[in-house]
Formats: C-alpha cells, structure tokens, sequence
C-alpha cells in the first residue's frame, strides 16, 4: 500500500510521437521525467500544443510511451493486463463536461464504472452515495445530467472517477468550459480531495488552480523546462512570459487564493513574494 509521499506515478524518461498517416509521426514528448507522489497535488502548465494533454495520457496507460516507462503503484501501463488496476487507481477527467456523461440519470451515470466491474449492488450505492456527498452533488442524484450546469456535470464526472476509490485523479483542463462560478465549484472540490489525501494532477491555464499545487511542472515543445513551488515558478516571471504563459501580479495571486480559498495560510505561497 502507497503512504502519503511515496511516489504513486513514476513517469520515467518518456518519449512519444503520435503515428499519423503515410508512416510520419509527430514527436510529442521528449524524455519526460518527473514524480507524483502519494495526496500531491500537481498543476502542469504550458502553451497550447505543448504535449500537457498526451502527457496526460499516459498517466493511466490511454497512451503508451515509445521509449520509457510510466509505473502506477509500480504498474507498468506497457502490460496491457494490469491496465483495468492502473484505470482503478488513477482516473481521468477531461474538458467537455457533456461528452463524459453516459447514463440517463445522474446516480447511474456515476455508478456506470462499477457496473462494468462488476462490484456488487450494496456496495455500489455505498461508493455512489460517497462519490455524490465528496463532490456535493447528493441532491442531484436523480436528476438527468442535461439539466445541469457546466460545474455540476464536471462534479459528476469526478464523483464517477471517484467512485472507483482512485489514489489519483487527473483533470485534463477540466475547468476550461466552466463560467468562473463552476471554476470556483471545482476548485473547491479538488480542495477537498487533495485533503482526503487524493493525489491531483491537474492540467490548467488558470494561475488561481496553479497556486493551490504543492508542486507546478511547466512545459515547453514536449519537455518539463521548470518545476517547483508555485511560488518558486512564479518568481521567474521572465522565463514564464517567454514561455508565452500569463503570470498574474502578486496582489492579483493574492485575491485569486484568498477568492479561492479563504483558509488558505499565505505563508504556503507566499504571495506577496511571488513578483516585485
Ligand atoms: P497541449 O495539451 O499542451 O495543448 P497536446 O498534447 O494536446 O498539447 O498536443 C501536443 C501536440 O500533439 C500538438 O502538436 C498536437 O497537434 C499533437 N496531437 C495531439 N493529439 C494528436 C493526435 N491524436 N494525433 C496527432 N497529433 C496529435
């Protein structure tokens, strides 16, 4: 069993080219390396194109490295038989609310996944009522998902992946179509994972997500140029904007975390020291 800390996620030297036709490839990732331990929480930025969503991918073996190794709890994804456990413990929530949801009525469409594993019917209104109550959607329960809002759907995508006991959950820019309401919703609810000791990785353009991480991977053409604190990548705020990324002012960080999050002890990002 992974203690908090341990790495749950080796990502090893990978490298991948998407194959497309006539035989070419596009080179994505170029020997990527890096860590995610045991209730981190990751932020990875970078510019559009930059290989944040194959990285992604690869995290629960939906791609595959051409060179290198990714090991959930010491998992290969290269074997194809352990993939079913991988998907267990890491589970994947991507940007369009309304492609994720399956089922006719919210409580169904967060216990589709047990369905398919079979776990047996007790248990499984055990694991929907704890999903819907970790992502504050128990009212919901039997509502038809079409009748909600950008945020709510993107809780109910979470409740399903959570509903399979993950050890980590990746948000593949899950924010990006939600109003700043919705935002605020999902921040609050990755809050509250990160604090039942879920790992998170999560791909986002907004900084007021990037400050909330215990740790930021910045990425450029393929490759992890900086990692850090928010706070230590923040303070190189030329090498950001070279990178083309927006970095907010240190008063405009401050309102963004204390918007976000008004227990959050200033100390842990320093805000005030992130620029000037
Ligand atoms: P990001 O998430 O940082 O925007 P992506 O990982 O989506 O970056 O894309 C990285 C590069 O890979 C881009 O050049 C993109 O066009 C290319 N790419 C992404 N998906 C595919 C695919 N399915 N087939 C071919 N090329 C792809």
């Amino acid at each position: 069993m992974n203690r908090a800390g341990d790495p749950l996620i080796r990502v090893q030297r990978v490298s991948f080219s998407y194959r497309v036709r006539e035989g070419k490839s596009i080179p994505v990732l170029h020997d990527v390396s890096f860590e995610v331990r045991a209730g981190e929480h990751v932020a990875v930025i970078g510019h559009n194109g930059s290989g944040k969503s194959t990285l992604a991918k690869h995290l629960n073996g939906l791609l595959v490295p051409d060179a290198g190794d990714v090991l959930v709890d010491g998992m290969n994804t290269r074997d194809r038989r352990l993939l079913r456990e991988i998907r267990k413990r890491v589970g994947m929530v991507f940007q369009h609310p309304d492609n994720q949801m399956v089922a006719t009525i919210v409580e169904d469409d967060v216990a589709f996944g047990l369905e398919n594993l079979g776990v047996p019917e007790e248990e499984m209104h055990r694991r929907v009522d704890e999903a819907l109550r970790m992502v504050g959607m128990e009212a919901y329960r039997h509502r038809p998902p079409h009748q909600l809002s950008g945020g709510q759907k993107q809780r109910v995508a979470i409740a399903g992946v959570l509903a399979m006991r993950p050890r980590c959950i990746v948000l593949d820019e899950a924010t990006s179509m939600l109003d700043s309401y919705g935002r605020q919703e999902l921040m609050e609810v990755i809050r509250r994972l990160h604090g039942e000791g879920i790992a998170i990785v999560s791909i986002t353009h907004h900084m007021q997500e990037v400050a909330l991480a215990d740790r930021v991977l910045v990425m450029e053409a393929g490759r992890v140029v900086m990692e850090g604190t928010p706070r230590e990548v923040f303070r190189q705020r030329d090498r950001l904007l070279e990178l083309q990324l927006d970095v907010p002012g240190a008063a405009r960080v401050a309102a963004l975390v204390h918007a976000a999050r008004p227990d959050f002890r200033e100390d842990r990002i320093l805000a005030s020291e992130v620029v000037e």
